[in-house]
């Protein structure tokens, strides 16, 4: 666990969440400033930093992330219908330093992103 890591102080229960999913490697919960009907993100509870960090050790949690918010986007009510979107440093919008795949869903969405 990273101190100074708002998602690992999520992953450790210290700061609360809507809390979607939950086993031992993984935790959903919803966006807090949800950007379509349903909007929530999906993270490993080991801090890595963002998408380039992911090491070799980490493939199989990865592989984990995506078949955890495809079922968790079902028990949301959207199918199999969302965008899934990782940024990766500033530039790309990543404002939070730990890895997270955020799902969106039940709008239609446009092409290309901001
Ligand atoms: P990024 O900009 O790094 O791709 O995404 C970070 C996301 O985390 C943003 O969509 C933001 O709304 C969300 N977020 C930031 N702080 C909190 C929080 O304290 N609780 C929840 N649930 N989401 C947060
Ligand atoms: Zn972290």
């Amino acid at each position: 666990m990273d101190d100074n890591c708002l998602f690992c102080k999520i992953a450790a229960g210290i700061i609360p969440v809507e809390k979607l999913y939950e086993d031992e490697e993984i935790i959903a919960f919803s966006d807090i400033a949800p950007q379509a009907p349903v909007h929530f993100l999906v993270i490993p509870k080991k801090h890595i930093a963002g998408p380039a960090a992911i090491g070799q050790d980490d493939e199989h949690l990865l592989g984990r992330a995506l078949r955890v918010a495809a079922q968790i986007a079902k028990k949301e009510g959207i199918g199999d219908q969302y965008r899934l979107v990782t940024n990766n440093g500033t530039e790309a919008g990543q404002t939070v330093f730990h890895l997270h795949l955020h799902v969106l869903g039940g709008r239609t969405m446009q092409w290309p992103p901001g």
